[in-house]
């Protein structure tokens, strides 16, 4: 049995990045993630996850998890059964990411401090380093090397995968725009509803409680999320974006691509 969930109202309640009105949208199992196409189902758990959608900017998300703590996070959806369901986690996704931070900026790299933001054990940054940026650092909460929020300014914060596990999304981009040097240049994924999402509804693949998928951006929810802290944002495609105020000389040459 997993620590309770959060009451399900049917009133709406307010969008967590534009304030619309958010009405219930769709239903799932807690047990259901995003590698059910890839590794075996998990037995259902019995623990219905409610996700709202916003009428104006289409965000959605779950609030089923707003009363968690980090701890129970940590117990409940980072635990040892993770790997399982993100398979990826530890080794093919942080070391492609280094692969595209290199390909994009490894022109300038010994004058560019990059900060990976929700980087779990770290391995995007070591394997930066390890290719000539200097110290990039991590910041992970789920982490407990990597938990403690840095005071230093950075050109680049990369952010995979990690503003859909953000049950404040709001304050998670706060908190990125805080470690950004005045000209710097957030480079991040995560992947924006399909255009048939109204069909799809919560079995869409990317919907997924277990691993942790609580706020699920349609392309005006992430323009709006960050035009609130005065950035713009550019997307390569439905997955990779980038956030500046006003795009960095080192970036310049990204503004073909997207
Ligand atoms: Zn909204």
């Amino acid at each position: 049995m997993i620590t309770k969930l959060k009451d399900v109202s049917t009133t709406p309640l307010p969008c967590k990045i534009c304030g619309g009105e958010a009405a219930l949208f769709g239903v799932v199992d807690f047990a259901k993630h995003c590698s059910e196409a890839r590794v075996r189902r998990l037995p259902l758990s019995g623990m219905p996850v409610y996700y709202r959608r916003c009428l104006s900017c289409e965000f959605l998300f779950t609030d089923a998890f707003d009363d968690w703590s980090e701890a129970t996070f940590k117990a409940e959806i980072y635990n040892d059964g993770y790997i399982e369901v993100d398979p990826d986690y530890r080794q093919v996704r942080p070391t492609g990411n280094a692969r595209l931070v290199h390909s994009l900026f490894g022109a300038n790299k010994t004058e560019l401090r990059v900060l990976d933001y929700g980087g779990g054990d770290g391995l995007l940054s070591e394997t930066l380093r390890s290719s000539g940026f200097p110290e990039p650092r991590t910041f992970d909460p789920f982490v407990a090397d990597f938990a403690r929020p840095l005071e230093e300014k950075f050109d680049i914060v990369t952010c995979f995968e990690t503003l859909e596990h953000m049950p404040d999304p709001t304050a998670g981009i706060a908190a990125i725009v805080a470690s950004m040097k005045e000209t710097g240049l957030v480079l991040f994924s995560t992947l924006v509803q399909p255009p048939d999402f109204e069909m799809l509804g919560v079995n869409w693949w990317y919907v997924g409680p277990r691993n942790g998928h609580v706020s699920i951006f349609s392309r005006a929810a992430l323009v709006r999320a960050w035009r609130s802290h005065g950035y713009q944002t550019a997307s390569f495609d439905d997955n990779l974006h980038m956030a500046f105020r006003s795009l960095p000389e080192f970036a310049r040459h990204l503004l073909d691509q997207a």
